[in-house]
């Protein structure tokens, strides 16, 4: 057991004056998101919450989220995050299936969950009464802080366990990898209720570092905050980078901008090389919910030479490749496997996938990759969406990223089909730009010249929309559907 000081008291007690989280209106030292957290607390102890319970929160990105966080941490309850994206089914679904006794939601999404009885708006909250309550002050780094449900991408979603210790060591890892400064301020435009944002509530509190909040992502607003050097670092996935581009024109942001985090997703290659030109120092890295955030992290001094790789493990974090129970040799595929203290125990109430996933004190992430010969991490794909086209892997992100580089193309998915001659064969699924006329045998084209032959789309189909989940990742199990029903698959090229 390693008992910390609760980490918002400690920070107030340390740093009280310093901007704890603003929302580029209003904003809070660390003082007052103490003081306000310790009201919410008292108000959640009105309505019974006790240590060791499961609270969920159905919120976006608001000064209101971080406080109830922090007043849940008081109370030693576990903070479910909900994706206010899904549906009121999805969500009766995880609140069930954590056991969560109490749901707190903004107040224009508490409807969405209708006659629920466990909802409370954070209007109906803040109009409680307070009770009195001793606040904790300490956690035990071993004890859960939070739960997230995986986004589904590959199957039913499971119940991470995030524990304090975790998000302690993931922010201590960041930390030495990007390093902390005086005038640092985190931008959240990523949601809360993912890890990318949860993260940089956590950093906040450790580093003593504000952080900025946007309650959905606007291009303008940020672009603006970097230029002004109000913002120095900012959390993006590839679609947000590409419109912070789109905004940028030919200005450069300023050096008090200092690291762009990409990650949640392949990054393509053309995005890479056309940030590279701009100036724009992007830190591409891997991680997922189950490593508290990033555990693999490449600095920009890298981003020419190790074009397309997610880097090398954080200082806490290890890293090996794995093939049929063995270690595989540098270049040669197989599945990524990560160990360290921000690897979580497991997925709440599900020890037989617990233990799947996790052996040895290695999480098997699904994920596909291989290292060069100086440990560089490049990621294929995931394990679940391998195509095997006549004996040969066939990775569909990388017939994605080609066919996303093509100027018509706007959204790309690929997907195996089944195919007589050849087991699986690639098959592409492409919503144009508005206005574009690229037309099938133009795009195989392209791939063509792009791509080895067995990797180049036997069809492609032209799209309205492609299937994603709420965490808006795309959903390629799905792609099949889309398959007009009266067509039999060409074959092989
Ligand atoms: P589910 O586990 O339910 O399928 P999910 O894996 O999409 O959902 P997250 O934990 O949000 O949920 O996403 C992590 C995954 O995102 C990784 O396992 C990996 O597949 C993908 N990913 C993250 N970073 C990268 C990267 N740099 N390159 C390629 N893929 C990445
Ligand atoms: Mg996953």
């Amino acid at each position: 057991m390693t008992m910390m000081p609760n980490w918002l008291k400690q920070r107030a007690f340390l740093t009280p004056e310093r901007v704890a989280v603003s929302d580029g209106k209003r904003s809070k030292t660390f003082a007052a998101l103490h003081e306000a957290a310790a009201v919410w607390a008292r108000r959640l102890a009105r309505v019974g919450v006790k240590e060791g319970e499961i609270v969920a929160l159905l919120m976006k990105n608001r000064i209101e989220m971080v406080e109830l966080v922090h007043a849940l941490f008081f109370l030693g309850a576990r903070v479910l995050l909900l994706n206010v994206r899904l549906t009121a089914y999805e969500l009766g679904w995880q609140l069930d299936d954590s056991g969560a006794r109490l749901v707190i939601a903004d107040n224009d999404l508490a409807g969405r969950l209708g006659g629920d009885g466990r909802v409370l708006s954070v209007e109906e909250l803040a109009a409680l009464p307070e009770a009195e309550v001793d606040e904790k002050e300490t956690c035990d780094l071993d004890d859960v802080a939070t739960i997230m449900y995986t986004s589904g991408t590959t199957g039913a979603p499971k119940g991470v366990m995030q524990t304090y210790g975790n998000h302690w060591w993931s922010a201590v890892g960041s930390a030495l990898n990007l390093g902390v400064q005086e005038n640092d301020c985190w931008l959240a435009a990523v949601p809360l209720f993912h890890i990318s944002g949860l993260s940089i509530v956590m950093r906040s509190v450790i580093y003593g570092m504000p952080m900025r909040l946007q309650p959905s992502f606007d291009p303008e607003e940020a672009n603006d905050w970097i230029m002004r050097g109000e913002v120095t670092v900012m959390s993006v996935v590839a679609a947000m980078l590409q419109r912070l581009l789109a905004v940028l024109g030919d200005a450069r942001y300023p050096d008090t901008f200092r690291c762009m985090l990409l990650g949640g997703g392949p990054a393509p290659r053309p995005l890479l090389e056309a940030c590279k030109d701009k100036g724009i120092p992007v830190y591409q890295t891997y991680g997922m919910t189950e490593t508290a955030s990033q555990i693999v992290t490449l600095a920009p001094e890298y981003s020419l030479t190790k074009l397309g790789s997610a880097g090398k493990p954080l200082f806490p974090a290890q890293l090996r490749i794995e093939n049929d129970g063995k270690t595989a040799a540098p270049y040669e595929a197989g599945e990524i496997v990560v160990k360290g203290p921000n690897v979580t125990k497991g997925y709440w109430r599900r020890p037989e996938a617990t233990a799947a996933a996790i052996r040895d004190g290695w999480l098997y992430t699904g994920d596909i990759g291989y290292l060069d010969e100086e440990g560089f991490l490049y990621v294929l794909d995931r394990r679940s969406d391998l195509i095997i086209s006549g004996g040969e892997n066939v990775y569909p992100a990388e017939i994605e990223a080609v066919l996303l580089s093509h100027p018509d193309v706007e959204e790309a998915g690929v997907t195996g089909i089944e195919d007589e001659t050849w087991g699986q064969v690639p098959c592409a699924f492409v919503r144009l730009k508005p206005g574009a006329a690229a037309d099938e045998e133009a795009l195989r084209a392209f791939c063509r010249a792009r791509l080895a032959k067995y990797k180049v789309p036997a069809r492609i189909y032209f799209v309205n929309r492609l299937p994603r989940n709420a965490a808006q990742k795309l959903l390629r199990r799905e792609l099949k559907t889309l398959i007009p029903a009266e067509e039999k698959p060409a074959s092989h090229p």
